[in-house]
């Protein structure tokens, strides 16, 4: 059904086949998270997410969205997002931020994780944890009757009394049918955007820096990095508005 501001709000039926591509989506990223450890290289975990999609007879959401390569988008460090999969070996203290979509049944779900390689730096642990409680307090501030910047709000304040900065330019999003719907879902309280209501399923996704809110884009056309290099951890979840609340689709086990 379509809502104002060019939102599509999602029925019932429409919410138990983004509940089902939710869990599976958790299961490829548990796997590849299972996998991510000193020497694997980050083309290893994009075929194992690409086949237990396959396997799950659903289809991997970002190969070829505008020529986007692969299943996974793969981001080491100081990588924000759109880090492509390859050669490159991970390495002990290494953190490693994992985006996976995935569609089912003409749905999409979108969730991403931050993992870390062996043991990290103190201040990479805390920038993962961080960014990880700014995900779920941005989560519990969705309500019904509320609105879309409460979430943004409610993450950026926890970024800021940590000394920590959201990325300027990147933002979560409506997600159903495409994989980027209405509306924006920005990381900070501002602008305040449209009303919550029930149906609408957002992507939740804040990507925290270290040092600066400053991002840019590598010359390969995709890689996004922190102007000054400093590490960037990035948690994502697909959530939908409901009557009451707010249901993650994504995650078998919320907090
Ligand atoms: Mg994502
Ligand atoms: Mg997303």
């Amino acid at each position: 059904m379509a809502g104002s501001h060019g939102i599509y709000l999602k029925s019932a039926a429409e919410l138990a086949i983004m509940r089902k591509g939710g869990l599976m989506l958790e299961q490829v990223l548990q796997e590849v998270a299972a996998a991510a450890v000193e020497g694997t290289t980050t083309a290893e975990l994009d075929r194992i997410a690409f086949s237990r999609i396959k396997a799950m007879k659903a289809k991997p959401a970002f190969k070829g969205l505008y020529g986007f390569p692969a299943t996974l988008c793969t981001s080491f460090n100081e990588e924000v997002v759109h880090g492509i999969p390859g050669k490159r070996k991970l390495q002990v203290g290494d953190i490693l931020s994992i985006d996976c979509g995935l569609i089912y049944n003409g749905f999409y779900a979108d969730s991403a994780i931050t993992v870390a390689v062996g043991e990290i730096s103190a201040e990479a642990r805390r920038l993962m944890d961080v960014t990880f409680e700014s995900l779920w307090k941005g989560i519990h501030a969705a309500q019904p009757g509320g609105r879309v910047s409460d979430i943004g709000a409610a993450i950026e304040e926890h970024v800021r009394a940590a000394g920590f900065h959201p990325t300027d330019n990147y933002t979560g999003h409506g997600v159903g049918r495409q994989l980027h719907e209405e509306p924006k879902v920005f990381n900070s309280a501002l602008p305040r955007g449209p009303r919550l209501v029930p149906g609408m399923t957002l992507a939740v996704e804040p990507m925290i820096n270290i040092g600066t809110s400053a991002a840019v884009e590598l010359s390969d056309g995709w890689t996004v990095v922190t102007k000054d290099r400093s590490l960037s951890a990035h948690f994502e979840h697909t959530i939908a508005i409901t009557q009451t609340g707010v249901e993650v689709l994504t995650c078998s086990n919320p907090r």
